[in-house]
């Protein structure tokens, strides 16, 4: 299973456990695996993976504005 969704983006960090949507708006969902569930909170484990993952993604931006700055 991943975190991942179809468009690419990653999953809000506070995001339900089985299919990543905010709990705003989640209701009733189906997921493969799961079924019909209700939001659930993530898991620690979840939160700090998802984290990580969107850290990963970010583009370093703003360092080369600096240097042009500095210079
Ligand atoms: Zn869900």
């Amino acid at each position: 299973m991943t975190d991942q969704r179809p468009d690419g983006r990653l999953p809000n960090p506070n995001g339900c456990r089985w299919c990543g949507a905010d709990r705003h708006g989640h209701d009733q969902r189906w997921v493969p695996g799961v079924k019909w569930h209700g939001w659930e909170p993530p898991t620690s484990e979840q939160r700090k993976h998802r984290m990580l993952a969107r850290r990963a993604r970010r583009p370093d931006c703003g360092r080369g504005a600096t240097d042009l700055l500095a210079s």
